[in-house]
């Protein structure tokens, strides 16, 4: 007989990732600990068991290694980017399989990335690492100088293209360098990259003893040309020609390996103009928000299954996505106010092919779009024959949607 499987799920209070997670735990029959990333002293006030701070790695580990003596887990599986330092370190203590802790961190660190897929010799823009304490107009004669134009400035650690900003020339420049630096404050470190034109796709994967097997390739059919890079469609199976997924794929998987991770899931995003595929980024983790809800395996696996089955050592039934075409659209914010109302919802969702439609973002609250922002007004999903029907569903969906948003009344003029 088999034991009853445990882990150890670092989460984050808001993660939109966590549902999920603990959905699949239960149909597995998993227990399921979770670590969330807060102070020791706040986990009781908010009725969590165990909370730890993910940013003081060394610190949290000890905790974790502490909270599970006399009764350990079979592993400990951070739900996205912001607790998988932490996952990596405190499996290393407990000599559980892991990533290593250099790994978890390139993937997360895109300055490291930057430097260690270069060394992998991958396809990767210009870069160069400055830091919020230069300024701007010495970062704009290093950057005209080493990177050129059309650049992009972006922060090291943050996500979902939060301060990801494309600069033309130099007057663009100095404005994007104004933001970033209100955004992310002080002394903080970021890039200037050369821009790599093309169309973008994002792979979802999962890396077995280094080998990837690709669970979904999702072409982004709206353009991402700037200056800010709002997702917004999603779908898969993608359109593109077979050998050119076969070269993404390809150039996931030495990406993967330069980074030097070897086990669990991977989000990678790339570019493909006509010198081939370029890697924007490869996450250690799995897709963002609630999107890994387009992805079916097997008989009817979700994708959280998949990867507690790999990471539990359960066996996998089957790795294949179902055959239907599946998309997403993240559903873009307009512009800043207060969100205070949303119409079309019923049309919306009867739409031909749409299958839900969830609005994540709150009546009556602030909504601010990128590069400041760092959610979306909601998720629209949709289910067709091919991959077009797919992407028109969402359109349809989109534009029967009406979101009323009232102009804030600034509190202070920058
Ligand atoms: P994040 O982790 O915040 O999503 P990324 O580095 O993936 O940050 O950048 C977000 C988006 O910005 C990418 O998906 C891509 O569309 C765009 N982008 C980032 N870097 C570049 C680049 N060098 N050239 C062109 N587009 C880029």
């Amino acid at each position: 007989m088999t034991h009853k499987r445990r882990i150890l799920l670092l989460t984050t209070p808001n993660s939109y990732r966590t549902p999920a997670f603990l959905d699949a735990a239960q149909r597995l029959g998993i227990d399921v600990l979770q670590a969330v990333d807060m102070p020791e002293e706040l986990s009781d006030h908010w009725g969590y068991r165990l909370g730890v701070p993910f940013h003081q790695v060394e610190r949290a580990a000890a905790q974790i290694v502490d909270a599970l003596a006399g009764s350990p887990v079979d592993t400990v599986l951070a739900v996205d980017d912001s607790g998988a330092l932490l996952a990596a370190r405190a499996s290393h203590l407990l000599g559980l399989p892991h990533n290593a802790p250099d790994a978890a961190e390139a993937a997360r660190n895109k300055a490291l990335m930057r430097q260690m897929l270069a060394a992998g010799v991958l396809p990767s823009p210009a870069f160069r690492l400055f830091s919020t304490a230069d300024d701007p107009a010495v970062v704009a004669a290093g950057a005209e100088a080493e990177i050129g134009y059309p650049c992009v400035v972006k922060p090291v650690d943050l996500n979902g293209s939060r301060g990801v900003i494309r600069a033309n020339d130099r007057a663009e420049l100095l404005a994007a360098l104004r933001r970033l630096y209100a955004l992310i404050g002080a002394a903080r470190p970021f890039l200037v990259e050369s821009y790599i034109p093309g169309v973008e796709v994002a792979l979802e994967g999962m890396l077995d003893n280094g080998y990837l097997t690709v669970l979904a390739l999702f072409d982004k059919p709206d353009p991402l040309e700037g200056p800010f890079f709002e997702e917004t469609i999603y779908v898969t199976p993608s359109r593109l020609p077979a050998t050119t997924q076969q070269a993404i794929a390809d150039c996931a998987a030495r990406a993967a390996r330069a980074l030097g991770l070897h086990m669990g899931p991977i989000h990678a995003e790339l570019r493909i103009n006509d010198s081939g595929p370029w890697i924007v980024e490869v996450a250690g983790r799995s897709i963002g928000g609630l999107c890994s809800r387009t992805l079916r395996f097997g008989s009817d696996a979700s994708l959280e299954e998949l990867i507690l089955r790999q990471a539990c050592g359960l066996p996998i039934e089957s790795r294949e996505r179902q055959k239907q075409a599946g998309g997403v659209m993240m559903i873009p914010i307009p512009g800043p106010g207060i969100l205070r109302s949303v119409r079309g919802l019923e049309d919306a969702q009867h739409m031909p092919g749409v299958e839900s439609v969830e609005i994540t973002a709150r009546v009556n609250n602030p909504i601010v779009p990128l590069p400041e922002g760092e959610s979306y007004l909601g998720f629209i999903f949709a289910r067709g024959d091919d991959p077009a029907d797919v992407e028109r569903s969402l359109r349809q969906a989109h534009a029967a949607l009406h979101f009323e948003i009232e102009a804030e009344i600034p509190l202070f003029v920058r």
